[in-house]
């Protein structure tokens, strides 16, 4: 079957009123506030529902509106974030926020280009949320779109431009929110990557993968690079004139966790002795105690594996001023990405 606009209206005649009975009832569906949208677009990148449904809550209580998200303070957004996971999200989400006060008068966009403009939207977010929030005729692409398209037209490497090409040219004879809605929702529901449940989907009899037994092949894998290994060493580091409380600083030398709390840190493997690595690192310390191993930590990000051995070390000196000294009970509240909030686990 070809990918043209009677197959495909035929697909999204079936796949409409399907959605329109069986779709999970999420708050931002029946009251689809662009606000609340774009929120539930943000905390839902990378993220399954189940998971990230308490987190929409959360933030949606403490901040109801873009005023009140604007004005939010950086870590406490951070701290209702936390495992949550790709901590950019909040910060872009926080960004946007103070843009759309300034730039819009605190009204979401509603062109296209405004949407795409605001900081941690791309092409995807944007369209879904024009289309969700306005109505406006613009098709989705993402994973799951390529998937879906991929096994019923057996389109082994179904191109972003052309799949929504042929998708606009039909969506304006839909209702756009239920349109782009309806993939979403067959792709979480019926249509996974692995064992997809082919007996109860609404578009069987238009799928070309189904009726030819070949769905493991469409669309074809995308090949995955080998993710880079980062080591990163942890102290806690303790003082005699401050006992009980231990150094956390605020991460800021790169995109990862960027804003997120953690101990001071040396990245990389320790080629020599740790105390010597230390006094490289932070030579205005001095190290009173031998190290000792605490705990060692493993976190997987999309690109990078990363492995975590934490130690703690006593030490005295000159300590640098923007070092934060807590203790077991003020840590909690702080920001932390995931490693360190499994070590205060
Ligand atoms: S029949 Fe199976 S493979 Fe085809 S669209 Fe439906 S769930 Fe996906």
């Amino acid at each position: 079957m070809k990918m043209d606009n009677n197959s495909l209206q035929s697909v999204f005649n079936a796949l409409i009123p399907w959605y329109l009975e069986f779709f999970r009832k999420l708050p931002w569906r029946s009251n689809p506030v662009p606000y609340q949208v774009w929120l539930s677009e943000i905390v839902f990148q990378q993220t399954r529902i189940e998971q990230g449904l308490p987190y929409y809550h959360r933030i949606l209580k403490t901040y109801p509106d873009v005023f009140s998200l604007a004005k939010a303070k950086e870590d406490d957004l951070l701290r209702l974030w936390q495992g949550l996971g790709y901590y950019s999200r909040a910060l872009n989400l926080h960004k946007a926020a103070k843009i759309i006060i300034e730039k819009y008068k605190g009204v979401f966009p509603n062109e296209l280009a405004d949407i795409q403009s605001l900081p941690g939207i791309g092409p995807y977010t944007a369209a879904a949320i024009a289309s969700i929030a306005y109505e406006m005729p613009v098709a989705v692409f993402d994973g799951n779109v390529r998937r879906i398209m991929g096994r019923i037209f057996c389109i082994s490497n179904p191109v972003s431009k052309d799949v929504c090409k042929a998708l606009e040219e039909i969506i304006k004879n839909y209702q756009p929110s239920f349109f782009n809605q309806s993939m979403m929702e067959l792709g979480a529901l019926i249509c996974k990557p692995k064992s997809p449940d082919c007996d109860c989907c609404p578009v069987k009899e238009f799928c070309c993968a189904y009726k030819k037994n070949t769905i493991s092949e469409f669309p074809s894998p995308k090949i995955k690079k080998e993710k880079a290994k980062l080591q990163l060493l942890y102290f806690k580091i303790l003082r005699a004139d401050m006992p009980g409380k231990f150094a956390l600083v605020k991460r800021n030398r790169s995109s990862i966790w960027k804003g997120l709390y953690e101990f001071p840190i040396i990245e990389g493997h320790a080629k020599d002795e740790i105390v010597l690595e230390f006094s490289r690192k932070y030579p205005f310390l001095e190290v009173i105690e031998t190290p000792e191993f605490l705990m060692q930590g493993k976190h997987e990000l999309t690109h990078k594996s990363i492995t975590a051995d934490f130690y703690s070390i006593y030490c005295s000196g000159n300590f640098p001023s923007h070092w934060e000294w807590l203790d077991e009970n003020s840590v909690k509240e702080k920001g932390m990405h995931k490693l360190m909030f499994e070590f205060f686990k």
